[in-house]
């Protein structure tokens, strides 16, 4: 056992030059997953895609599972569980890294689009906690799918493309800001106000329509997509931010993108257990569920009787009960954290707050105004975990939620442990969390990955 990362310290004081090129050379592929999936449902067939390449297959339920198999099941396109089948039997438990795939952003409303000063709008509702403020005036991707009267799936993505148009939010100029600026934020920038531009070109036709600019934009629409204005009805669309992910720094050592929280856990469990090389002792589970932004509903969240499915009809195919399964197994909550921020020490209490740089980060509990509702882990469970990364040279750390009653948040630790199974929260130290461009470290990416490979090993 080596105690170099046992104390919390920064990594790079002890980082050989071959562990740093591992951060930057991983951090390159994580930049590709990023980049590519902007939405769950992205997300999800991003997964399979690369679970298949590492020669997983679709598992159906009722079917015979052996050691070494390695499999994985789509739940209704927007949420995936993975498995590579264990030496040992499921009695003894499985062990678990769940993250989430969705993430802050805009959804368009039912009836979005209108025509106003011979523009043309679309109207959203916010989808996860949002400083709303910081949605206007940047440029705009809209991706999603849109369900046709006909009961086609039509796949929307415009915006990535170099020769794409996008889409803005705007904002007042500061020069006729006095009356904005007096106002609280909450105030300033109402939720209806997050109106997508998305047209400014009158129809050229003689038609009757008022609305020429909404015409302009309706025919364009069914002309792409073939999709007609009460299709807006059986839609997802998602207005996601056009950024794509970024070195940050002179020194490159952090990546700004969209939706590191929680991709970036979610691409270090998929990886650490796509990568897997020999069988492991207990069944290696990922799970990459929605929904986790709005309380883990929805049947593609973490409270979805999913997972009961998919664990339930393996412990069936091996003649055990779930319950007697799921009470020794172990599961780590893969989310993000916040990382210290020197812009905003208020918020937090430095000597127990996440650095970046630090490694991966524990945290014993969530929730606010006293732990309330926190999974808050029973000190043998970190226990074990600690023992696990500091055999494993995993460089990690404590976090925590920022300062004593200074707010608050939950993952799906919660649901885990409903489910009598030892759960901890684990994950990537993250700047201007919830952001449309958030920050990481790529040691701490690489360290999170390792973090559950050796979870798994175990
Ligand atoms: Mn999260
Ligand atoms: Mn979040």
């Amino acid at each position: 056992m080596s105690d170099l990362f046992y104390k919390p310290k920064n990594i790079y004081e002890t980082a050989s030059d071959e562990l740093v090129s591992k951060f930057y050379s991983y951090a390159e592929s994580y930049r590709e997953f990023l980049n590519s999936a902007k939405t769950e449902r992205e997300c999800a067939e991003s997964a399979v895609k690369l679970a298949k390449s590492k020669g997983f297959w679709e598992y159906v339920p009722g079917e015979k599972i052996n050691p070494g198999d390695k499999i994985f099941s789509v739940n209704h396109g927007k949420a995936v569980t993975l498995a590579v089948i264990g030496k040992r039997s499921l009695r003894d438990g499985v062990n678990i890294v769940a993250a989430h795939i969705d993430a802050p952003r805009l959804d368009l409303k039912g009836s979005p689009l209108y025509e106003d000063g011979e523009m043309a709008f679309l109207k959203t509702h916010y989808y996860g906690g949002v400083k709303k403020y910081q949605w206007h005036a940047i440029p705009l991707e809209i991706r999603g799918v849109v369900i046709t009267s006909d009961g086609n799936a039509v796949n929307v993505s415009i915006g990535s493309d170099k020769s794409d148009p996008q889409f803005v939010i705007t904002d007042i100029l500061p020069h006729l800001g006095a009356d904005q600026q007096k106002k609280v934020l909450a105030d300033a920038f109402p939720g209806e106000g997050l109106n997508i531009l998305i047209g400014s070109k009158p129809d050229s036709s003689d038609s009757e329509e008022k609305e020429k600019v909404k015409l302009g934009v309706l025919k364009l629409l069914n002309e792409k997509y073939g999709i007609k204005e009460e299709d807006f009805l059986s839609a997802e669309l998602e207005i996601v931010p056009a950024f794509e992910v970024r070195d940050i720094g002179l020194d490159r050592s952090m990546l700004g993108g969209y939706g590191h929280d929680d991709r970036v856990c979610s691409y270090a469990a998929l990886t650490a257990l796509t990568d897997l090389e020999d069988t492991p002792d207990k069944t290696a589970v990922a799970l990459l569920v929605d929904k986790e932004e709005i309380g883990s509903e929805g049947v593609t969240g973490m409270q979805s009787r999913a997972f009961e499915r998919f664990l339930g009809s393996l412990t069936r195919a091996q003649g055990i009960s779930l319950d007697d399964c799921l009470s020794e197994s172990f599961c780590v909550s893969a989310d993000v954290c916040n990382a210290f921020d020197p812009n905003f020490p208020e918020v937090s209490d430095k000597r127990n707050n996440a650095r970046l740089n630090y490694g991966v980060s524990f945290m014993k509990y969530t929730g606010s105004r006293g732990k309330s509702g926190s999974n808050d882990a029973n000190a043998e469970t970190i226990g074990k975990l600690r023992r696990i990364f500091a055999a494993n040279d995993v460089a990690w750390q404590m976090g925590e939620l920022g300062k004593v009653d200074q707010g608050g948040g939950g993952t799906v630790a919660m649901y885990m442990a409903r489910r009598n199974i030892e759960t901890i929260d684990a994950g990537v130290p993250v700047l201007s969390m919830h952001a449309p461009f958030e920050l990481i470290s790529k040691a701490d990416l690489y360290m999170t990955y390792k973090a559950m490979l050796a979870l798994y090993e175990n």
